[in-house]
């Protein structure tokens, strides 16, 4: 049980059915055994939480979304100990039956009833959250400016993971948000001798060099085969592989063409459901092709922890926005502003303290 007990109610953006989004207030939860009570510090706002917000996902109403969690541990189920009170902590807010078919093969993100916080069930845009003990993972230290990209930084991970990279493999990654600035950095890692970013906002391609790209190269959107030209200039026989981080499908079928024989296509990037993509079944076999998709993550969130801590992943320049609760509406207007890559949320400061933030977080 915590130590002091939590008001009986609490602030928390809630989305219901219809694609309506509320700051309500509403009853404080309170953790069973295996479970602790946490408050949000900063909770990232990402193009899932809109996608939610029009019931896509696995979005089950009313919601309370934010799935991008550092917070503090306030207390504890019965019976249940961890980390001390006040201890900062990252949350993986990834939810696996262990039962399933797929988690009895140790493939927990494959769960046939695979479950996150902030998307099907409460997550961290309100003053509390409930999370299993088992999930919460102490940031040692680390500001959590920094630790708020952990569970993208974990999902980009998998990403990489999944791509398996040959050493010294020419690397192509179209998107220059949150996901592609990172996915740029840990492909070097991952044995990237180039990594060429290509997006449309000169900004984020100027912090993409910043943080190590060997070249970007700026997309027009409505002129798209100058890029491409560029693009096969860099890379006259093709990339090894082509990282799809945007959604967009016509920039899905361009990176098709972009890829070396033998090489791979990820897609990383969140298309619409129903979405479809031209493919020459002919190249990919003629070619030998291969396209890869990565989803969520499962067990990424220590490495991506340690990534982050190691200054191996720089998060410099990526949060362009740090608001209150009360101007959410404001975060999910920013995923459409092409100027501004992260927005957080601080769900327990005032508005005031949050407004001075994001003066703060926009002189850089
Ligand atoms: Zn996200
Ligand atoms: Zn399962």
């Amino acid at each position: 049980m915590p130590e002091t007990a939590p008001p009986s109610t609490m602030r928390a953006v809630v989305f219901d059915q219809g694609s309506s989004s509320r700051l309500d207030r509403v009853p404080t939860p309170s953790p069973s055994a295996g479970e602790v009570l946490l408050r949000p510090i900063r909770v990232g706002v990402c193009g899932t939480d809109e996608h939610l917000l029009h019931g896509g996902f696995i979005a089950k109403f009313p919601l309370i979304p934010g799935h991008e969690i550092v917070a503090e541990i306030v207390g504890y189920g019965d019976g249940t100990h961890g980390p001390d009170i006040g201890t900062q902590v990252v949350v993986d807010p990834t939810v696996f039956c262990g039962d399933c078919p797929a988690c009895k093969r140790g493939q927990p993100g494959y769960c046939s009833s695979f479950g996150s916080l902030g998307c099907d069930r409460a997550g961290g845009f309100a003053e509390f959250l409930v999370a299993q003990t088992s999930k919460i993972f102490p940031t040692n230290g680390l500001s959590p400016d920094v630790a708020v990209l952990a569970e993208p930084t974990a999902c980009a991970m998998h990403g990489v993971d999944i791509l398996a990279l040959k050493p010294a493999s020419d690397v192509l990654i179209f998107g220059a948000g949150p996901t592609g600035l990172i996915l740029a950095q840990l492909l070097r890692m991952a044995g990237a001798a180039r990594v060429t970013v290509a997006a449309p906002t000169a900004s984020k391609l100027d912090l993409a060099k910043r943080q190590g790209a060997s070249h970007t190269v700026q997309v027009d959107r409505s002129n798209p085969q100058v890029a491409e030209a560029e693009l096969r200039r860099i890379a006259p026989e093709g990339f090894d592989a082509v990282v799809e981080a945007t959604g967009s499908i016509s920039v899905l079928e361009m990176g098709v063409g972009l890829t070396r024989n033998g090489g791979t296509i990820l897609v990383y990037g969140l298309a619409g459901e129903q979405a479809l993509a031209k493919v020459r079944p002919y190249e990919i076999f003629s070619r030998e092709l291969t396209i890869k998709g990565s989803f969520a993550q499962a067990h990424c969130i220590d490495r991506a922890l340690f990534a982050l801590q190691s200054g191996q992943v720089s998060t410099e320049g990526i949060i362009t926005s740090a608001i209150g609760l009360e101007q959410f509406q404001h975060a999910l207007d920013n995923l459409h502003d092409s100027e501004q890559i992260k927005s957080v949320i601080i769900p327990n400061s005032t508005e005031r303290d949050a407004r001075s933030r994001v003066s703060v977080f926009t002189q850089n």
